[in-house]
């Protein structure tokens, strides 16, 4: 009997924008091919007592502002579980509105602040001029990444020698107009601005399945003691 492989995939129901789920879909593909299975539980408004550490990947895809103002709400009460997951080097992947969630705030067309989970030091703020749309090229530790970009939110590390770019930009904008960097990383954390989605880039759908395995069996053996 193959092993289950758990996935908590944050706020399904509402953050899901462009095909975020294929990200999921392409993991638990290339996990059946290693011989495992995977459960991919929606964590929402509805869920009670999240942990976290009950899983071997975390996902948090887009959203649109209104999903996100709800999102933010309810995210307050799961954010010490997620912190503690992503300090414990555990692996989770935050697309757009999701990752825009790791921050302090963001900054909406509408005016509105959204306050974040505020576990990594970086903020999004909205600008007037333009919203960021189109096709996205990169350079990453695995290999150039395609994909496309839609947002209205820039986003800014606040402190660079804690978070590092996921990927140097080659076309598109990325994390802002400026920086000329796409995403970030932390520990096993990666965040991106990236739909496409993502994972339809082999390189870093690989890698991260990878990881996933590894989290697995750290747990299995963390159980079994
Ligand atoms: N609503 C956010 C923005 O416009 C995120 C968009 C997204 O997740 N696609 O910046």
């Amino acid at each position: 009997m193959s092993e289950t492989i758990k996935i908590a995939y944050l706020y399904e129901d509402l953050m899901n924008t462009y095909g975020d789920s294929g990200d999921v879909k392409i993991l638990s593909f290339l996990l059946k091919e290693q011989g495992y299975d995977s459960q991919v539980d929606n964590i929402s408004i509805d869920t009670k007592n999240f942990n976290a550490a009950d899983y071997d990947f975390l996902f948090f895809g887009g959203g649109q502002d209104f999903e996100q103002s709800v999102v933010a709400k309810d995210l307050v009460r799961n954010r010490e579980t997620i912190k503690d997951y992503i300090e414990a080097n555990k692996p989770m992947l935050c697309i757009c509105g999701g990752y825009q969630f790791l921050g302090k705030y963001y900054e909406t067309v509408g005016g509105d602040t959204i306050q974040c989970m505020d576990i990594l030091p970086m903020h999004t703020v909205f600008k007037a001029d333009s919203r960021m749309i189109g096709d996205t090229t990169y350079e990453t530790e695995w290999g150039t990444v395609h994909a496309f970009e839609n947002h209205s939110g820039r986003t800014y590390f606040d402190d660079k020698d804690k978070l590092k770019p996921l990927g140097k930009m080659i076309e598109g904008y990325g994390n802002n107009p400026e920086d000329k960097a796409e995403g970030m990383r932390y520990k096993n954390t990666i965040g991106s601005y990236s739909h496409g989605p993502i994972l339809k880039n082999e390189n870093i759908a690989k890698a991260i399945a990878e990881k996933i395995i590894t989290a697995h069996k750290e747990r299995m053996a963390e159980m079994a003691k």
